[in-house]
């Protein structure tokens, strides 16, 4: 490969950075990462009616959290607005675009016209000049739009990276408009100038814009600049075959943060969600940017799998040092209106094998720093009047403890087992459902050293 390789992302701010984006994202940053190239950040905001900062800001916390950093951007559209005139103007000067005067009442009569004689709808050119063509009357007040002189016949063609070879003819698209009446860009024109100013060289993303491919391409070729290559990545299906949305739950990054996901996991399963390394589940991003050479991304759409997310959550939960983790939790339980300590890195080695999400961690962590409530079934199954005065037994044992360790409290629960001749899961589960509010947590002995004595021993009175 000849130059360097530059990708990019093209988000709009109209909404959260949605799964797919991400996805898509994370493949062009990957495939710039693993040929030493450059990766950049383009916000594409011309659509100036639902872009909103919110959305941008958004989108720039979830590539930062994701750990997709670019070396460009965020450039804005709406900031390169004179470089689009300014490159219209050429067109216009040089035949390649022209002005449309047409209102909308007459573009509506015109598709109706078409629709009635069963064609296809596509404006008809009707303020294209061509050589003998008288035009219509300039009608006053209407502000023009320009429109690309689209060829109108013979096939674009191009050997698109993820889907193999594409023709579309040029008789199936027409002469779209670049420039609206109050002087911004649409999307196939401003993308082009963007993409050949930003020497973008390798273009992936969703493949609902296939469509939009072929007049990219006729535009390029107009305006004398280098084409990129296109690779186009299906579409993410929900768990019932539909494309996902948010009608079927959640679609942007944010909602997995705030739901406790990890962003390694998530890169880990977006990578693998219409790509593969050979039979390879868990990698690190390193390890997708040394694999990543945009070989074995597939052709057919991807299905989203939420069970198979959540296993590669735990799996990275568990793999992920306590001391690190528990920041995570921390952040969580902020949001319960709950102050951690210190004490959270034990409580995530204790708990991080059983929770797939940091919400779960913080789920079981909430025990240790707010009141529970044993649900009156754990009460009635664990917490027999048979087993009560064991339990002040051991109340009393504990009070006495000088070191208050794992140790010192198996040694007490030993003790209290054998003063009143039970087995350990008859004093060990009432023992949980009041602590911890459950009957079951990790050994309790471990459980109850994290806690403080006089914790332990006020919900133990609870009996
Ligand atoms: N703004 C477009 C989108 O979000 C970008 C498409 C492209 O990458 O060309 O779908």
């Amino acid at each position: 490969m000849t130059g360097k390789v530059r990708t990019r992302i093209a988000p709009s701010p109209t909404g959260f950075l949605h799964l797919g984006t991400a996805r898509t994202a994370l493949y062009s940053w990957a495939y710039a990462r693993h040929h030493g190239g450059e990766f950049v950040l383009r916000i594409e905001d011309t659509d100036v009616a639902r872009s909103t900062q919110d959305s941008t800001d958004q989108i720039l916390a979830s590539m930062h959290w994701l750990g997709l950093d670019y070396d460009e951007g965020p450039i804005y559209q709406m900031q390169r607005l004179e470089r689009y005139r300014e490159v219209i103007a050429q067109m216009l000067a040089a035949g390649t675009a022209y002005h449309c005067y047409c209102t909308p009442a007459e573009l509506e009569e015109m598709r109706e016209a078409q629709r009635a004689r069963g064609e296809k709808t596509l404006y008809d050119r009707r303020w294209r000049p061509e050589p003998g063509k008288v035009l219509p009357p300039v009608p006053e007040g209407v502000p023009p739009v320009v429109r690309f002189c689209n060829p109108p016949e013979g096939d674009v063609t191009w050997n698109d990276l993820v889907k193999g070879e594409i023709t579309i003819n040029n008789r199936e698209i027409d002469d779209l408009i670049i420039l609206r009446p109050d002087g911004v860009p649409t999307y196939n024109f401003a993308v082009v100038v963007d993409d050949w100013d930003m020497n973008i060289t390798h273009v992936f993303r969703g493949d609902e814009h296939i469509n939009n491919t072929p007049w990219q391409i006729n535009i390029f070729r107009a305006l004398g600049a280098p084409l990129p290559q296109f690779g186009h990545v299906p579409v993410i299906l929900g768990d019932d075959g539909q494309k996902l949305s948010k009608r079927r739950g959640a679609v942007s990054v944010t909602a997995y943060e705030d739901n406790g996901y990890l962003p390694e996991a998530m890169l880990n399963y977006l990578a693998r969600l219409g790509w593969s390394h050979g039979d390879d589940e868990l990698f690190t991003s390193a390890q997708m940017v040394s694999w990543f050479d945009g070989s074995h991304l597939s052709k057919s759409p991807a299905q989203w799998d939420a069970a198979k997310l959540a296993w590669v959550n735990a799996q990275y939960i568990k793999a992920k040092a306590d001391a690190q983790l528990a920041p995570l939790v921390a952040a969580q339980l902020k949001k319960r209106g709950i102050e951690a300590d210190d004490r959270l890195v034990a409580i995530c080695a204790l708990f991080k094998d059983r929770c797939e999400t940091t919400v779960a961690l913080a789920d079981w962590a909430a025990a240790f720093y707010a009141d529970v409530s044993p649900s009156e079934a754990d009460r009635a199954q664990h917490l027999s009047d048979a087993v009560k005065p064991a339990i002040a037994t051991l109340a009393d044992k504990l009070a006495t403890l000088s070191t208050w360790d794992k140790a010192a409290i198996a040694a007490a629960i030993k003790e209290t087992l054998a003063a009143h001749s039970l087995k350990m899961p008859a004093l060990a589960m009432p023992v949980r459902v009041l602590v911890m509010g459950t009957p079951q947590t990790p050994s309790v002995d471990a459980v109850l050293a994290i806690f403080s004595k006089e914790k332990v021993i006020e919900r133990l009175k609870e009996a």
